[in-house]
């Protein structure tokens, strides 16, 4: 028999009925996120419920109700617009660049965007990073900038201030030092309590799967995205999650200002980086509809199109660029902008296709790189990464190499060369699969 509900919840009679298989209730989720945000739930007890939630599962309601209570520990803003607050989450990957793409395009077709995002941990890139790689940036702003920004051009990609979700920041810290990381509760409950903060009105989620993903396995994947989907549907905010590919690199560079090139070719009219291109198509059609502001996702991805072909998107990037610190003249003079690594050395390729591509160790080469993190809060090298890479069927050997190697001296060259030729298998031929693997709606 599990314990009753205590009508005065504490945390040790919490976690001893989490223990006993016992559904908790609203309430006692509620009280343990105070907790967590208040300091009243010491560290022990947050990475005893961690585990707790890992091996017994809170189900659906449970979910929901940690979701929601998380995302009231803190700051829940609100908006008062003359269009829908819509955004985009991404679980994460490798050559991820479709923010910068996304939200001043939506912005062009009438959404408005706050844009919470995170910085890279692990082998997964940061939007923050990347953004921050243009000189003078800085993406911590004030509520009332915020709000004044997404407001006047449409939208805002910032880092969230101390306190959205402050009890999500604690519980993540635990996770990580718990093994408890891999808890699709959990994860749901992180992600959103702090995207819901936004207040959002409808929201895209762009859920990864494959070899450079936070969760590889399609079964993973398909379970993490139900999960966000039903749970965000039930928090009131309109969502709906596309299953992507993060078999291979998103784009063709991994890192920060090579990513920011990439984004700026693409954005203005210059070569078009195709999967780039498409993912962002993808999900800012899905946005649309989710926000009322296209009928069906062909004349969502129709509306999308435009807004990038034209330069309508590019305009709004250069002024939200310009509003965060960055130069007034960046559309135009990205390339002098952006900051070059002093050592560019391609990777040699055996001759053939390339067959498979282990996006992780891609990830982790621009880690060691210096252009990723091994801890929170440590300083990144903006300049290092990878560029040019070879995607999946493509013909790869003498005169095609398998990408460049940006780096800050030789020896680091020398190493992230080995380990991007350690990540390609070279075949005789292979075939790439589709990019949007699967939808999953409310
Ligand atoms: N991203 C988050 O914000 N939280 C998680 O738990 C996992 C990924």
């Amino acid at each position: 028999m599990t314990a009753p509900v205590p009508a005065v919840p504490d945390a040790r009679r919490i976690l001893i009925r989490l223990r006993d298989g016992a559904a908790l209730s609203e309430a006692e989720l509620r009280w343990f996120a105070a907790g967590l945000a208040s300091g009243e739930v010491s560290d022990e007890q947050a990475g005893a419920f961690a585990m707790g939630v890992l091996l017994k599962g809170l189900g659906e309601g449970g979910r929901v109700a940690l979701t929601m209570a998380m995302r009231d520990s803190g700051q829940v803003l609100e908006w008062d617009l003359p269009g829908p607050a819509v955004d985009k989450h991404s679980t994460g990957g490798i050559g991820d660049a479709t923010s910068f793409l996304l939200a001043p395009a939506l912005a062009a077709c009438g959404a408005h965007v706050p844009m919470i995002s995170g910085r890279g941990l692990g082998h997964t890139g940061g939007t923050l990073d990347k953004f921050e790689a243009i000189p003078g940036l800085a993406t911590e702003v004030s509520t009332d900038r915020l709000r004044a920004m997404v407001r006047d051009l449409g939208c805002a990609i910032v880092s969230a201030s101390g306190d959205i979700a402050p009890a999500d920041k604690r519980l993540y810290a635990v996770r990580d030092v718990t093994g408890t990381v891999e808890s699709i509760d959990l994860i749901t409950a992180s992600i959103l309590s702090k995207k819901l903060s936004a207040g959002l009105d409808a929201l895209v989620l762009d859920v990864k799967a494959g070899s450079g993903a936070f969760l590889p396995g399609a079964g993973a994947a398909r379970a993490l995205a139900a999960a966000l989907v039903g749970t965000a549907n039930g928090a009131g905010c309109r969502t709906a999650a596309l299953i992507t590919d993060m078999g291979q690199p998103l784009a063709r560079a991994a890192g920060n200002a090579v990513e920011m090139a990439v984004v700026m070719e693409t954005l203005t009219g210059g070569p078009r980086d195709a999967r780039l291109w498409a993912a962002s198509v993808a999900l800012g059609a899905e946005a649309l509809v989710l926000a009322g502001l296209a009928a069906d996702a062909g004349a969502g991805a129709r509306a999308v199109e435009a807004a990038l072909a034209s330069g309508r998107a590019a305009e709004i990037f250069g002024r939200m660029v310009a509003g965060l610190g960055g130069p007034r003249d960046f559309l135009e003079a990205w390339a002098r902008h952006l900051p070059g690594a002093p050592v560019v050395r391609p990777v040699p390729a055996p001759e053939g296709v390339v067959t498979a591509v282990d996006g992780r160790a891609l990830g982790m080469a621009v880690v060691d790189l210096g252009g990723g993190r091994r801890r929170a809060g440590a300083a990144i090298d903006p300049a290092v990464g990878l560029s040019g890479l070879a995607l999946i069927g493509e013909a790869v050997g003498r005169g095609r190499p398998l990408g460049h190697v940006h780096a800050a001296t030789e020896g680091a060259a020398e190493a992230a060369i080995a380990a991007v030729r350690a990540a390609y298998a070279v075949g005789p031929e292979a075939a790439p699969g589709p990019l949007v693997i699967e939808r999953v709606g409310a």
